[in-house]
């Protein structure tokens, strides 16, 4: 009997040690990290919250960014003192952080790109107008939102005003505790049952009916026409010296005014705003800003329009990153050919840094659960994108799958390979095919988010940390 129950034993043993050394099984951070690491991980969610609050927007990104940049020694790309760690700006939209490397630059760069612009809502060119004794802003929605979720929520406004001498107004409204807010209404249900109710989540809410509250005092003579806009303008010049034309030339961005906060009882998580795609930008900022000379040189790239698809002067479709190389080919001491140029790009290897689609407790339907991206797994890898049969997917060759792999694993990095949603439930795009167009080998690699694209965003903050790890291991090695 002892030696029947003793044959079980070695069997049920031998069994779990072929499962562990054949099965594919993702790791749970958590289980991971001892109490130092777990606390570093708090510790490291901390700033990123910081840099969520301070910044909301793609100009706020590029300020915070060129500010840590210059504080860790980064000179500007311009300036003849810059050494082997510059940064250059792009028209205050997008910004390159450079490191020159150990290797011969023909060998290639690592690049890990990121986008500091998010879904919002944006004022028109002409926004002001009175309706019903209010004073409103009209608006017109950026990015992909559910639009249900924009009203009856704190908005802050975010943005700059050229004036008609052409001085500039910087705009942040809605942060301080003290400041007002904005906020766009919506119907009681009391009598949404026919206009709403009835309708497609999708419908329910126009675009045209994203108006924001902007006041509701009059100009007191009330002989005088359309009063309530009036007061605005009124109050707007005496604060700040504008008139309506300004607004012609202004870029004014309605975001959540809420703040970053830490969400459930054990504060694993972190709620907050532009999430997609900060939680890439801020941990790969982390990590350029703490290496001095990687093995290869490296670009960081953080760029706009990403969520209205990437084209424009700002975008990852604009040659930014190849006048970026071209400054590094001269901090080199090469001469900037053409040839040399796209020697260097077809040679490089890149990351996508993009956050992916969390499996969602409360939608598991439209998941495939075997590969979708999970809280707490660590930093999402994504083969493809696109959608209806991967069209217009970039899609990672397997060799660079494998090498990307082998650098997570050498280095203690939790990650998971994940598909956005199930087999044509939907899909999406990221920068990757932008700039694999070069003919280098790039990924998708990002945190899983809860709630992407609204007004709360949801991330846990060991997947943040791997991520850190992720784009460091990347940067670091050969
Ligand atoms: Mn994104
Ligand atoms: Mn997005």
């Amino acid at each position: 009997m002892a030696g029947e129950e003793l044959e079980k034993e070695k069997r049920k043993k031998e069994t779990k040690e072929l499962e562990k050394k054949l099965k594919f099984q993702g790791k749970l951070s958590w289980d991971l990290l001892d109490e130092q690491e777990k606390e570093e991980t708090f510790r490291f969610a901390e700033g990123y919250k910081t840099f969520l609050n301070r910044a909301k927007t793609e100009r706020e990104a590029v300020r915070e960014i060129a500010q840590a940049a210059k504080e860790a020694g980064f000179q500007e790309a311009s300036s003849p003192e810059a050494g082997k760690r510059f940064f250059a700006v792009n028209k205050d939209k997008s910004i390159a952080l450079a490191l020159i490397g150990q290797a011969s630059l023909a060998e290639g760069l690592r690049i890990i790109v990121s986008h500091i612009d998010s879904p919002r809502i944006d004022l028109k060119q002409n926004p002001l107008y009175e309706d019903a004794d209010m004073a409103l802003l009209r608006t017109h929605y950026y990015g992909g939102i559910k639009k249900y979720q924009w009203v009856t929520i704190p908005l802050s406004l975010h943005g700059l005003i050229v004036k008609a001498d052409g001085s500039i107004l910087n705009v942040v409204l809605g942060e301080d505790e003290a400041d007002p807010v904005f906020v766009i209404n919506d119907l009681l249900p009391h009598l949404s049952g026919k206009i709403q109710d009835q309708k497609k989540l999708a419908e329910a809410i126009e675009g045209e009916r994203l108006t924001a509250l902007a006041g509701s005092i009059p100009f007191p003579d009330t002989e005088a026409k359309e009063r309530f806009k009036l007061r605005m303008m009124e109050l707007l010049h005496h604060k700040y010296g504008l008139v309506e034309e300004d607004f012609i030339s202004a870029e004014l961005e309605l975001v959540p005014a809420m703040k970053a906060r830490d969400v459930g009882f054990d504060c694993s998580l972190i709620g907050s705003y532009g999430q997609d795609d900060r939680a890439s930008v801020y941990t790969s900022l982390q990590t350029v800003l703490s290496i001095t000379e990687p093995p290869r040189t490296a670009i960081v790239l953080f760029v706009d329009k990403e969520e209205i698809g990437s084209d424009g002067s700002t975008g990852a479709k604009s040659l930014f990153l190849e006048s970026v190389l071209r400054t590094l080919i001269k901090r080199s001491g090469l001469t900037a050919t053409e040839a040399l140029l796209k020697q260097i790009l077809a040679n490089s290897q890149a990351l996508s840094a993009d956050v992916q689609a969390a499996l969602d407790p409360n939608y598991p339907e439209v998941h495939e659960k075997q590969n979708a991206g999970k809280l707490g797994y660590g930093v999402c890898l994504e083969k493809s994108t696109g959608s209806r049969g991967k069209a217009a997917a970039s899609d990672a060759r397997a060799e660079y799958v494998g090498e990307i792999r082998r650098i997570f694993n050498a280095n203690n990095v939790a990650w998971q390979m994940t598909e956005l949603g199930k087999v044509d439930e939907g899909g999406g795009g990221t920068v990757a095919k932008y700039l694999a167009i070069y003919g280098m080998d790039i990924i998708d690699c990002g945190v899983p988010v809860l709630s992407m694209h609204s007004p709360f965003e949801v991330t846990s903050k060991a997947d943040i940390f791997e991520a850190y790890k992720a784009y460091r291991a990347f940067l670091n090695s050969p």
